[in-house]
């Protein structure tokens, strides 16, 4: 089957979003999640961490600082997106937030789907984070559509491995949608398909390259 796959930051979804909304919803709400769940099994993560890396025994309140610390260096920490990602689920039932969407991507989506290709997920969020922000989006729950979801479990974003190891579950036949020349250039290696989105203004890129999916027929 035809794969269409799909970066989200800056490609489906504004990068705002994640770092002006998402992120300080996090920052904001993390001490106060950790002091309702002080038992929470990723905490053993974060204090395996702060021992290996600062030979410290951590108490709670250290655990909330480390967290909060890894939040405003955009760590990718397991124990912090598995935290995040609770914190966020909330944010979106409560409707505090809607995952953002560019407007030309479910009516390309819609088309596509229609034409036999399956629409997939590749993105630095996890999974956990990546089907909130398509299940709470501003254009409703989007899950139904997407078949396939692949965080860094796969690989970094910039290897080529990781599209390798992408392709053995969805096959050989897929275009890549992102606006980071270097991850494209990993896919291509892989022998991917390979588009460049601009959400501003097209610049010169070795990749096709396009501003809205309206522009793609695939
Ligand atoms: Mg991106």
């Amino acid at each position: 089957m035809k794969t269409l796959l799909f970066d989200i930051e800056g490609t489906t979804t504004d990068i705002n979003f994640v770092h002006k909304v998402l992120f300080p919803y996090s920052l904001e709400r993390m001490e106060a999640f950790i002091l309702r769940h002080p038992q929470h099994p990723a905490l053993d993560l974060v204090r395996k961490t702060l021992l290996e890396e600062k030979n410290i025994d951590a108490n709670l309140e250290t655990c909330i600082e480390a967290l909060i610390g890894w939040i405003r260096t955009d760590r990718k920490h397991g124990a912090l997106k598995q935290i995040q990602g609770e914190i966020w689920q909330h944010g979106y039932a409560a409707g505090d937030f809607k995952g953002h969407l560019y407007p030309d991507v479910l009516p390309a989506w819609q088309r596509w789907l229609e034409a036999g290709f399956q629409i997939a997920i590749y993105s630095s969020g996890s999974v956990q984070a990546q089907k909130l922000i398509f299940g709470y989006s501003s254009e409703g729950d989007l899950t139904p559509i997407i078949s396939h979801y692949f965080d860094t479990k796969v690989g970094g974003k910039r290897e080529v491995e990781s599209y390798l190891n992408i392709q053995k579950v969805i096959g050989p036949d897929v275009t890549f949608f992102s606006d980071i020349s270097e991850e494209l250039d990993a896919a291509k290696l892989a022998g991917f398909k390979t588009v460049q989105v601009f959400r501003d203004e097209v610049k010169p890129s070795a990749h096709q390259s396009i501003k809205s999916f309206s522009e793609f027929s695939a």
